[in-house]
Parts: structure tokens; sequence; C-alpha cells
């Protein structure tokens, strides 16, 4: 969840040397955006309701769209190498180490990231201590507990929230949010996994770090959370009773975030077990492995190595050791004999076509030892050549069969003790579940039998070296990377420097692929780890319309039971306790408490924007912006287009005819071909749309955007291919744009279950304003019901279709308008300026339509969604600048102080949402509220309406003006690679944002004062009375809230199918943050 609003959003990579793909830990998380996705319990890891529901969340990206998946998505994964230009800081000598109780185990040199690295044992506990040290200037640290679990009551997941609970040093209700709102971290989570527990912290000043390491570290030890039963209520469950009349029910933060996932056993917890968890076992949980004996501790970055030793030894000093290490300890399971076949059944919608919702998943446990590096990372190449890419074959191979609508669970999986591989389909019928399995076998032998070509293999190759020379975490940062990676090893007592030196097993894979081709290396692998290996367990999942309201009508019996067997007294008790609980959350924290959490003052904040070279000039007439900035020999360029004139009937079809220019063919390439191509000479290409409303314009800013990158020296490649996929592919295949349909709709849906504030955003926003209805139109629900009508048309009237996507390239393929964005160092800028202009030259040059002036808009109305959920998403918005509101920097950090504040507190603590928050929009004027899997309605409406009274009753001290101001300083600020710096750059130009707008906006920042929240009340107030609301939620809260106000809400009623859960914890409008980055004024 946002709760950290990082503007530039990320990409976590993880594990090892291969994760190419939709491979993302479960980072479950607490608050920032969060929360775990893998099979959870270790112990069962491989068994099918584990394997089953290996469901992964990528933090804060948009994976729906194939555009950025082919630029950021599969290439990002290797994050091993830091930049470093300049050598290593020397280390402690042994002297100041023993001194500190430490003593060094090895150390060394990693090349592939230029950094100096020792791993040190705390003497006195046998804490293991990485301390990594080069030039980054973005600080990693991170704790990380074995804590693996028996059952699936959640313990990990519910201490993992309740440490950030307050603790010895931090006595407050949580430090953490004091943390978010007041400190420049580039990064604060926590992430449970099915066997262990991460507390990461990351800072680009020194003096920040610092600060949000004490508080971690002071949290995870000396918690207030295991002497103060309200910890674990709140954070656990509870059972709520507001009135001994009234019937009871569950709450709590990670039984409400849980109660979307519905299989299986879990670190996370299932809600069917959480409560039973007592508070005595928990406490236990947290005495035997929170424990330095059983902790690993990661430093990374450009800071003093020798303070961080300081800062370690203060904590760990007061312990002694404990046997938690050995207890903790992560056996590896026996291979089965043989395979085995699991059908389950999971709650599906009683819309739709019941038959077409069956899925279909085969997973191997790959081995009952971990592998061998070397073996590792060919196993990732062989993930990528089957997987990796639309033209790969086993994942086209399937797509292309008609049997189900997209894949599930397909690919290695490498982060846990044994590696294991997954492949599925979804979205198949009854009868054609066991031609699914055949299909995926007989393609597996296929592929062992005759091996594959040689320029998909090259393709792969180039891909992979390209990824690890551009080390391209996104937002994540690159340390953490690291982390991960090396965790992966080291949780398990390996060793914890091999996963981060790749170099050397690189080369010798492709020695060994030179030398005796790639059969010879690719096909004895698929022989032994998938098709001679006896532990195969099958899922299939079958739809039941019932299973949703049966565990509902479960849950409620076990609750009439509860309340059943109180005596009065019993129920007076729980009401009163209910009322206690309600209380103490919404007591805020004293200010001498709050004082305690270290923070920086003002005049720790640089007074001037970070700038991001910039030239604005042209070539051959047409405009280009360039970027000077080191980039390791990468050019990064965007072609942006102009979409003014296109019809707006054409609109929806946008995301199909994107999808179509890359995974189409041209005249003389099939795509498959064509895919290669990009594959062996660049780093990626993608397509897609960008719109937003411009501030103080009406018309807003509709492009399309063509991003590419490459080596330098394959810049003429680069542009080549771009001409070539934009003017030369042809849009005759129908069978594959069925595809595209079929998958686009199957994603939306998944989205509309498990990120229903995004649809419900962009619904407002539709209803809003101009920009907001084009993204609607091309992602929202409207798209949703476009896929809908479309695949039937596809059938029918295909000749249509396809000269709609030509009329489509017509309307905005011209250099009239055209823009050329280019990042890299001066020196490789001119010289590819060549090759730029002789791709200009041969754009058309005129488009064939006139202008369209675009004035769409949803009818303003309050709207219902009625998707199959137990909780909802609920959305207010209006548009402050036409009750009169004129921008100013104040109302940056004045909406991420009520969502900070008074929706933390309102919507998420007392009213048990996973989570509540605001966004204001300072393009196009729209403040809106949204909550996140929220289990009221109305009540949440109210809390936003209050929002006003909020600002205006508010007493603010200087202390928490200036945490607000720090905090909104650093989101502005937000730590980018230089891609990203070159990209934002280009959008503030296609958003008319100048570095002197830049300049007064952060002047305005740092001048916030009380005055400004007061004022700002007066717009919100205009949310309230002219706001537009939109839930997506259950029929039955629907249906009380009508009843309750007659007619408030227009239901809609949505013609889906929805799988098991895949979550996305995206906020967002859906196109301006398409690529991570959202573009703020300041
Ligand atoms: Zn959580």
């Amino acid at each position: 969840m946002l709760r950290s609003v990082n503007c530039t959003s990320s990409l976590g990579s993880t594990s090892l040397f291969f994760r190419f793909f939709h491979k993302y830990p479960r980072s479950c998380s607490s608050f920032s955006s969060s929360t775990t996705a893998v099979s959870r319990n270790i112990r069962r890891l491989s068994t099918p309701e584990a394997a089953g529901r290996r469901l992964f969340t990528r933090r804060g990206f948009n994976l729906r769209s194939a555009a950025s998946r082919s630029l950021n998505g599969q290439f990002s994964r290797f994050s091993i190498r830091a930049v470093a230009t300049q050598p290593a800081p020397s280390y402690p000598g042994q002297d100041e180490a023993e001194k500190l109780g430490f003593e060094k185990v090895s150390e060394e040199f990693i090349s592939e990231c230029k950094s100096k690295a020792v791993l040190f044992k705390h003497k006195k506990t046998g804490c293991e201590v990485i301390s990594v040290s080069n030039d980054d200037e973005n600080k990693v640290f991170g704790i990380v507990f074995r804590t693996p679990p028996k059952d699936s009551t959640g313990i990990p997941h519910i201490l993992e929230h309740s440490v950030l609970c307050g603790s010895r040093k931090y006595p407050l209700k949580e430090p953490f949010v004091e943390l978010l709102k007041g400190s420049l971290h580039t990064f604060l989570n926590a992430f449970t996994y099915p066997d262990r527990t991460c507390y990461p912290v990351a800072s680009t000043n020194t003096k920040d770090f610092y600060n949000l390491v004490d508080v971690y570290l002071d949290a995870v030890f000396f918690p207030k959370c295991v002497d103060d039963v309200h910890t674990f209520q709140q954070e656990g469950w509870h059972y709520e009773l507001n009135d001994p009349s009234e019937d009871i029910s569950y709450k709590g933060v990670v039984f409400n975030e849980m109660k979307e996932n519905t299989y299986g056993v879990d670190s996370g917890g299932d809600p069917k077990d959480i409560p039973k968890l007592t508070f005595e076992e928990f406490k236990e949980f947290h005495r035997q492995y929170y424990h330095p004996s059983n902790a690993r501790i990661w430093f990374y970055g450009d800071d003093d190595p020798v303070h961080r030793l300081r800062i370690l030894s203060e904590y760990l000093d007061m312990f002694n050791a404990s046997p938690a290490r050995d207890s903790s300890k992560v056996e590896p399971q026996k291979l089965f004999s043989g395979p085995r076949r699991i059908v389950e059944k999971y709650p599906a919608g009683e819309d739709g076509d019941l038959k077409k919702k069956h899925m279909v998943c085969l997973n191997w446990l790959l081995s009952d030892k971990p592998l061998d590096l070397q073996t590792q990372l060919a196993l990732g190449f062989l993930d990528h050549l089957m997987l990796g890419t639309p033209a790969s074959p086993l994942r086209k191979i399937l797509l292309e069969s008609g049997l189900g609508e997209a894949l599930v669970n397909s690919g290695m999986e490498d982060e846990l003790l044994q590696p294991q591989f997954s492949i599925g389909l979804k979205g198949i019928s009854d009868e054609n579940v066991q031609k699914v399995e055949e299909l995926i076998m007989n393609t597996l032998r296929k592929l062992a039998d005759e091996g594959f070509d040689t320029d998909a293999v090259e393709a792969s190759m180039n891909t992979i070296e390209f990824s690890l020379r551009e080390n391209n975490t996104g937002s994540f940062p690159r340390g953490l990377s690291l982390m991960l990676q090396s965790i992966a090893k080291w949780i398990y007592d390996m060793d914890p420097f091999t996963p981060l030196k790749y170099e050397e097993p690189l080369k010798s894979l492709k020695a060994r692929i030179a030398e005796k081709g790639s059969k010879a290396v690719f096909s004895p692998l698929i022989e032994k780890f998938i098709l001679k290996n006896p532990h195969c367990v099958t899922i299939e999942m079958q739809p039941d319309p019932e299973k949703a309201s049966q565990e509902e009508a479960e849950e409620k019996e076990i609750l009439e039971k509860v309340k059943a067997s109180m005596t009065e007294e019993d129920l007076a008790e729980l009401s009163r306790a209910t009322e206690e609980l309600t209380l103490k959350q919404e007591t805020p924290d004293p200010p001498e408490a709050l004082k305690c959490v270290p923070s920086l003052n003002l005049s720790d904040i640089p007074k001037e924007p970070i700038y991001v070279p910039s030239e604005v000039g042209d070539i051959n007439g047409v405009k280009v912006l360039r970027h000077d900035l080191f980039t390791n020999d990468i050019l990064y360029t965007e072609v942006v287009f102009d979409m003014g004139s296109l019809k707006h009937e054409l609109l929806p079809l946008i995301p199909l005819f994107c999808q179509s220019l890359l995974e189409m063919g041209t005249k003389d390439l099939t795509f498959v071909q064509l895919n290669q191509l990009i594959g062996r000479k660049t780093g990626g290409i993608s397509v897609y749309p960008l719109t937003s409303s411009v501030w103080g314009r009406d018309d807003p800013c509709s492009k399309i955007i063509v991003r590419g990158k490459s080596m330098v020296g394959r810049a003429e490649d680069l542009f080549n291919l771009m001409n070539c996929v934009l003017q030369e592919v042809r849009f005759t295949d129908q069978q594959r744009f069925k595809q595209f349909v079929s998958q686009s709709r199957a994603g939306m849906e998944n989205q509309l279950r498990g990120s229903g504030q995004a649809i419900a955003a962009a619904r407002m926003e539709a209803m809003l304003n101009v920009a907001g209805w084009m993204s609607e139109q091309m992602g929202g629900l409207s798209y949703l019901e476009y896929l809908h009508t479309l695949e039937q048309k596809v059938d029918q009237d295909w000749e249509g279709i396809s000269s709609s996507l030509e009329e489509i390239r017509r309307s905005f393929l011209s250099r009239n308008g055209c823009i050329v964005n280019m990042t890299a160092d001066g020196k490789s800028l001119t010289n590819t300026e060549k090759f730029v202009g002789k791709f200009l030259d041969s754009l058309p040059e005129n488009t064939s339509g006139g202008l369209v002036t675009w004035d769409a808009r949803l009818p303003l109305r309050n709207e219902a969604i009625v998707i199959p959920t137990q909780v909802n998403y609920v959305g207010k918005a209006g548009n402050i600048y036409s009750s009169g509101y004129e921008l100013d920097g104040s109302s940056y950090v004045i909406s991420k102080h009520i969502g900070n504040t008074w929706l933390w507190d309102r919507v998420r603590v007392s009213g048990g949402a996973y989570g509540g928050f605001c966004d204001f929009d300072s393009h196009s004027g729209t403040f809106s509220f949204l909550s996140y899997r929220d289990p009221n309605l109305l009540k949440t409406l109210d809390i936003y309406d209050g929002t006003g009274d909020f600002l205006r009753g508010l007493d603010v001290d200087e202390d928490t003006l200036t945490k607000a101001i720090i905090g909104t300083i650093g989101d502005v600020d937000s730590y980018q690679l230089p891609d990203a710096k070159g990209y934002t750059s280009l959008l503030r130009h296609l958003l008319n944002v100048t570095d002197e707008e830049r300049q007064i906006r952060r002047e305005e920042i740092l001048s916030t004062s009380l005055k400004d929240f007061k004022e700002f009340a007066e717009a919100i107030d205009s949310v309230r009375d002219k706001g537009v609301t939109v839930a997506v939620a259950s029929q039955e809260d629907i249906d009380a809230a009508n009843k309750e106000r007659p007619n408030f809400f227009e239901v809609k009623k949505v013609l889906f199918i929805f799988y098991v859960r895949i979550s996305q914890y995206k906020f967002s409008r859906i196109f301006v943050y398409l690529l991570g980055f959202k573009t703020s004024l300041v």
C-alpha cells in the first residue's frame, strides 16, 4: 500500500541471477506497499496448496501493461551491479572491530558491484553482519530473522506489523508512521517471507539513515507489542462488539489483509486460523526468533563502516547467545516418489461462464538440496528461453493453443531453500484441463528433444547481459536488491557472497554453450529436473460460485457460537474492551512522545530542487531533449507522438494497438523473429499511451510514447528497430489479436478484484476531467466493457478492426509534433544524432486527419461497482480548482498529512481497512480519497467528509509541521537512477512544469504553516459537497448502503470472471504512473 508515497515506484529485484519476469517475492509488509505472495510455509513448500498459490506481487508497478513489462519488467531483474567510480573506503582494522565485539569471518572485493564486503560475527551472540562499502549514496540497512511458521495463524506476519507499533526508546503508537511522515527514506518497509522476516530501510542522507536504523533496531529487539495485548488485537485479531445486542465480528489489520488470500498454509496467515492464535504464542515466537543469535544484518553504501558496528554493538551487547539459530533451521523436504494431483475449489463470481474458469498448474520441486550456482544460472537461462518473452516457445504455444487465456504461476522460483518450477493456464474449460496438461508435457518433451533456436539463445544471452550491465532496479535501492539476493543463500547458512558474483559462472556458461551447443546444455536440465522428476504436483482449481458465501456463513456461525457461549457479563466486558481499544486507537500520542522519534531539521534540507541536466534543441526540425548523464554506456530514448487527432471511438483500441506493434510481425519478419531481433540488439522497446491533465490548460496531454534502450554502440540498430515497429508491422494476425484481447480482459478482471481502488480512482477521474476519461477508456472499467464486446467482434469483423488499427497508426505517426528524448553521456548523445536524424527523416510529414477536440467525461454520479468480494474499495473525489482553490506547494504537505494522520487513524486503525489514503493531482485539481480492502462503506465516506473539520480543528506544533514538510520533500526528492531522471524530465516538459515553477513550489512547501491547513479545509469541503463517490464493493454492502441512504448509489454490475487473487498494490491513475513515475509539479 502506498503509505510511503515514493513518487517513483519500484522494481524490486530479488532473487539470484534469474528473475526475468513477474517474479517478485511476496513482499508482504505492513505499510508501504506490501504483502507477500510466494508459497508460504517452507515446511510445506511443495505441498499443492502452497505451490498452487504462488502469487506474486510487485511493489507499485503496473504489471498489466505489456509495454512496461517488456521494458522494465523483464530487464530489470538483474540488479547486481552498483555503480561505483571511486575506490571503496577502507574497512576498520581487526582492532576496531574486535574492540566493538566483532570478529571478521571473511572479506572480499566483489567486482560485479565494485564493493568491498566483509562478513562479521558478533562474538557474544553469534549475530552475523555483512558490511558492504562502495560509493552508492543510497545507503541500505536490513535485519532479517529466520521465522519458519508452524501453522497458518500468521504469527510472522502479525509480528512483522506489530513490532513497528512502538518500542522501548520510541514508545509511540506507531514510530514507523512517524518515520514515513518525517524522513527522507528512499525505502522503508518490511516483508514476511515463507521462512523469514526482513526489515529494510534506505536513505541517501546519512543522518536520516542512522535515525531509521536506530528506530528499526529498537523495534525488532524491544517492541512494546510483547507487553501490550492491544497491539496484538489491533494488528492480529480480536472480537469486536460495539453493543451487546449486536453481532460479534472479527477485526484486525492482518485478519482483513489476508481475507483475500483464500487458500493454503501461510506465513501471512489464513483468516480461518488467525483467530486461533493466542497472545502467549505470539510473545513466545518473538522471544524465540527475534534474537541476535537468529539475526542476519546487512549494511550497504558510502557511510563509515566503523560507525555501523558501533551502532550494532550497542544493541547486540545487551543479549547473550541463544539456541534460536538451531531451532529456526529450515530442513529440506524429501522429493516425492511419484506425481500427485490435487483438485480444489475456489470462490468464483456467479456471472460469466463458469465452465471457462478452471485453472491448472504443474509444479515441480527441483531438488532436495540447494543447487550449485552453475546449475542455478543455467536453469535461469532456461527459464528465460522457455517463458521470458512473448516469443518464447512454452509461453507462446500455451497462449496460442486457445485452451486458456493467461499463464499462471509460471517459471522458476529460487528464493527459498529448494528451487521449484511451475507452469499453468487459467481461463480453461472443464474438458480442456487434460489437454492443457498434455500440451505442457509435450512441449517440454519437444524442447528437450529439439533444443532452442540459435537466435533465441542469442537473444536471451544479450537480454541477460544487458540487464546485468544496466542493473536497473528502478527506485528499489540497488543495495536492497543485493541484500535480497544474498540473503536467499545466507539465510540457509550458505556463502552469502556467492550469489553476488555472476561474472565467472556466466562466462563459463557461455563457453559451454559455445563449445557444445545450447542443446547439450539445456536438454539435460529439462530431462533431469522436469521430465524425469517424480516430484510433480498438479493442481486443478475449479470455480465454485457458492464458496465465498459458504465461507462467510461459516465465519458467521463460529461467531454466533462464540456469542452464545458468553454470559451477559462477558458480553458487557467485551463491549467495554472494544470501546477501550477504539479509544486507545483514537487517542493521539502526546507531543513529548512524538519528539523522541529522531528527525531532521529544516536546515538539513536543500533549498533547491534536484535539477536534471536538460537541453532543448532540434534534429532536422524535430524537437530533441538531451540529458547528459552517466549511464554506463547505455542510451535511453523516448519518441513521443501526439494522439490529438485520434477519433474518440478508437481510444480503447490503443493498448492493443501498442501491443500489436511489438507482437504481430512485419512483411519480412514473424513476430518471433522481430522479438528475437529486439532481444539480440537492444535492451528492449516498449510502446504505450500517456495521458494527463496539464495545469492551467483545458486540453489534456495525450501521447503515444515509444521507449527504447540499447548499448550506445547499438544505437543505430535501436532506431532502425523502432522504425520497423512503427512503420512496418502489419495488423493481419487475427488469431494473435484475439489472444491479446482475452489476455487483456483477464488482466483487467484481476485488477478489478485485486486493485479495486485503482479502478475506482480511474472512474472518478473519468467523471472529473478529460484526461481521466481517456485513461479510463484505455484501462478502466470502460475498457473492460469494451474488451467484452471486442472479443465477439474479432470473429465477426476482423477486417474492420484491422483497418481501425491502421487508422490509429496514420493518425499519430508524423514528424509534426514529435519529440525525441535522449539520456546518456554527452559524447554518446552527439554520436547518436545521425541515427536519430535518419529515423526522423523516415517518418511521414503529416497526419491524415484534422485535430479532434476532446471533451468527453463520464456522467457525474455516485456509482457502486459490484464484485464478488468480502472487502471494499471506497473512493470519493472532486476538483478543488473549480471551487476556487489556487495551487500552492503547501497542498502537498497537507494532503500527505491528511493521509498519514486522519485517514490512517480512522480508516485503517479504527476502521480495519488495510489502507486509507488521499491523493491530490495538481495537474487536474482532482483531490481524491480512497480506501483499500475496506470492511466498511458508508462509514468510510463519513470519515472522508469529516476531513475539512479535522483540518479546521487541527493544532499542529512546530515539530509535527517540520516532519510533514520533510516527509513531503522526501517524496519530491525521491532517489532516481539516470534513466528515470531523463524520463521524469521529459514528463515535466510535456506537462509544462518548469524548473522555475518547481523552485516556487519548493519554497511554498518549505514555508507551509498552520494557516495553510485551515485554508485548505474549504477546498476539502468542496469535495464533501460536490464530490463523486465510486465504490467497488460486495452486493451485500451496496444493498445495505442503498437501504440506509435510498438511491445513493447507482449500481453497476460487471460481467466478469475472477480467479484466485493476484494482487496488485497499486493506487494510481493508470497511465500517468505507467512506468512508475509520477511527475509532481515539484
Ligand atoms: Zn501485512
